[in-house]
């Protein structure tokens, strides 16, 4: 997917920042905006950073974002905000309110996060929704003024905020149909590597050390010997039954 992504608002202290409760909003929106792009980004997609750090204000603030977003085709752009007024919990709005798989799917992450779901909401009036081209949702993670929201996101940490955000944008899936994510294939390929047998070809830290006096000894004796570049080619049930054998004083 090609995904824009917004933090919301100018840096602190900037015409255009955002709410400052017991959080700051305009430094917290960086802290998952920037995870959520490099989740994002991991995961195969192409993002497209869409922040405007300074402004001289706020009207400007907002223009300069929508122009980043409608600088090239988009699949959805996202902007990250949070919210004050002493509510609790997480809302997404959409231009006309509009249920998009992705935002009803923010709502729902964010909920199993813990944090109150208050649904899709109509953001019309919103400038980031009503002038970017593409789909857009704007997600308010949480109330920067609620203590409750504030313990349960320092609690949950950006990191894990960010990568519910990622998986209601993206359904989970990585860029392609055929394409992995690096954990989806060190996943696979410890699955495939526990249905082969394991072969123990050297004394090495793999094989297991109630077995390693034993292959040496027979090592030694030469009773043992690698075949192929030295390799003993061991199997699990073989070193039980050569140590059975040396337990019962076979190897002398
Ligand atoms: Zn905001």
């Amino acid at each position: 997917m090609r995904i824009g992504v917004n933090c919301g608002h100018t840096v602190s202290g900037y015409p255009g920042c955002g709410a400052v409760g017991l959080i700051d909003e305009s430094k917290e929106t960086r802290e998952v905006g920037k995870r959520l792009i490099e989740v994002l980004k991991k995961a195969g997609h192409t993002v497209a950073d869409c922040t405007d750090d300074y402004s001289n204000s706020e009207g400007n603030n907002l223009e300069a974002i929508c122009r980043m977003a409608n600088a090239q085709p988009l699949d959805l752009f996202v902007s990250i905000h949070f919210n004050s007024g002493g509510g609790k919990g997480s809302e997404v709005f959409t231009y006309g309110g509009q249920r998009h798989a992705e935002a009803v799917a923010a709502c729902e992450k964010l909920h199993a996060l813990g944090f109150t779901d208050r649904g899709v909401k109509d953001g019309s009036g919103l400038y980031v929704l009503r002038r970017t081209n593409a789909k857009a949702m704007l997600v308010e993670v949480c109330f920067v003024d609620t203590a409750s929201d504030v313990d349960l996101y320092h609690k949950l940490g950006a990191q894990r905020v960010a990568e519910a955000i990622a998986e209601a944008v993206t359904g989970g899936h990585s860029k392609g149909g055929g394409e992995m994510t690096q954990t989806q294939y060190e996943k696979l390929k410890k699955e495939i590597n526990e249905l082969k047998p394991m072969i123990y070809d050297y004394m090495d830290d793999n094989m297991p050390s109630w077995a390693k006096p034993t292959i040496q000894k027979l090592m030694d004796k030469g009773i043992l010997v690698g075949g192929e570049e030295g390799r003993l080619g061991l199997t699990m049930d073989m070193l039980r039954i050569f140590a059975a054998n040396d337990r019962a004083g076979l190897y002398g």
